[in-house]
């Protein structure tokens, strides 16, 4: 991967001890309901400020976003208040509408980050710019495609870039409204280490009540950040009401998360870590092992002319073997989501042996 030099400050005068706090409604609706919502967050102690100028929406005729009459809302909460403001864009005539109103961030939403014609197009639209760019994962789980958007701001020259971890949408909701999938932003953290992470847990829960658990999981997992939607009537905003909190409940929030200092290693750390490489060095001896044994499978099969999957085999398998990790304290679907990614190594394994010509 091309090495990306970021610059380790995102904006001047705001403290990077964690969490750097981003707030704001869903949207700007009107120029009371923005400087009401950022007064009252300023005087929380809040330091950045969002709010959607125009807003992406599954189906046309809902509230579209209020559009450039609000930039001058917020030019009035950073003149108000002295906080930063953040706005999303998708569009070149975005980027030029929020560099002139003196937007302080941007971010690039979801549903952007999707489609490589609108990075680019953003990106473009930001040559020669030093301005602060925030990078929402896209919908789908698609690390690759995430971070090829940093490439794509990054090669036209902006150096300040953040994360936003905003969830990935699925077909069948339960919890959430928006999949953590946590792997994938610690995944990213490997891959781009400099990169600052925000979470946003109003898109990833979508209920009120799930910004204080997802804020602290985040803080656990080291997350740089957090941008949360705060309205000053939340049950009255125009977009995302049931996601949104007042910046009374925010302060809150903020207050009862328990930040641990991510660099501490104390001894029993490294001991327990110890234990862990080597638990990981016998799976994987165990699992050299067990695909060994499969490619035994592999020649037998072919000599005696056998199809490779045999779904009743199967089926036991994945059964038993979640029976067993229940009684072992597993969690079944876990135990189930790895044996078939064995299962399927196994049978491209055996593949490669049926389709040797020998
Ligand atoms: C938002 O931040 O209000 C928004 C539209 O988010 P996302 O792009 O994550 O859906
Ligand atoms: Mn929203």
């Amino acid at each position: 991967m091309e090495e990306m030099k970021l610059e380790s400050i995102l904006l001047p005068g705001i403290d990077p001890k964690r969490p750097i706090v981003i707030a704001g409604p869903c949207s700007a609706e009107s120029e009371e309901q923005v400087l009401t919502t950022a007064h009252q967050l300023a005087s929380k102690g809040i330091k950045i400020f969002r709010a959607g100028i125009w807003k992406p929406r599954t189906k046309p005729g809902g509230f579209e976003g209020i559009g450039v009459i609000g930039l001058p809302w917020l030019k009035k909460v950073k003149e108000e208040t002295g906080m930063y403001v953040a706005t999303e864009v998708a569009t070149k005539d975005h980027v030029f509408e929020a560099l002139k109103a003196g937007v302080d961030i941007l971010w690039i939403g979801a549903r952007t980050t999707v489609n490589p014609f609108a990075v680019q197009e953003v990106a473009d639209a930001l040559k020669g710019v030093d301005i602060p760019v925030l990078i929402k994962n896209p919908v789908n789980p698609d690390l690759e495609l995430w971070i090829g958007a940093f490439q794509r701001l990054y090669r036209a020259g902006i150096k300040r870039l953040g994360a936003i971890h905003r969830g990935f949408s699925s077909y069948d909701k339960k919890i959430y409204r928006n999949l953590p999938l946590w792997h994938i932003p610690i995944e990213l953290r490997r891959r781009m280490p400099d990169l600052p992470i925000f979470c946003d847990p109003s898109h990833i829960g979508g209920k009120r009540e799930l910004i204080a658990p997802l804020s602290q999981q985040a803080m656990d997992l080291s997350f740089d950040g957090l941008i949360i939607e705060s309205h000053c009537n939340p049950d009255a905003a125009w977009s995302d009401a049931a996601q949104q909190i007042t910046p009374d409940i925010l302060d809150y929030v903020l207050n009862l998360l328990v930040v641990r200092d991510s660099n501490q290693s104390t001894e029993n750390l490294s001991e327990l870590r110890r234990q862990i490489d080597n638990v990981d060095e016998q799976l994987l001896e165990l699992l050299a092992k067990r695909m060994r044994i499969s490619r035994e499978i592999g020649i037998y099969k072919k000599e005696h002319n056998m199809p490779i999957l045999q779904s009743p085999r199967y089926s036991e398998i994945l059964e038993k073997r979640s029976d067993m990790g229940k009684q072992m304290d597993l969690n079944p679907d876990f135990i189930k989501d790895i044996l078939k990614e064995i299962h399927e190594e196994s049978v491209r394994q055996q593949m490669v042996i049926m389709n040797e010509n020998n």
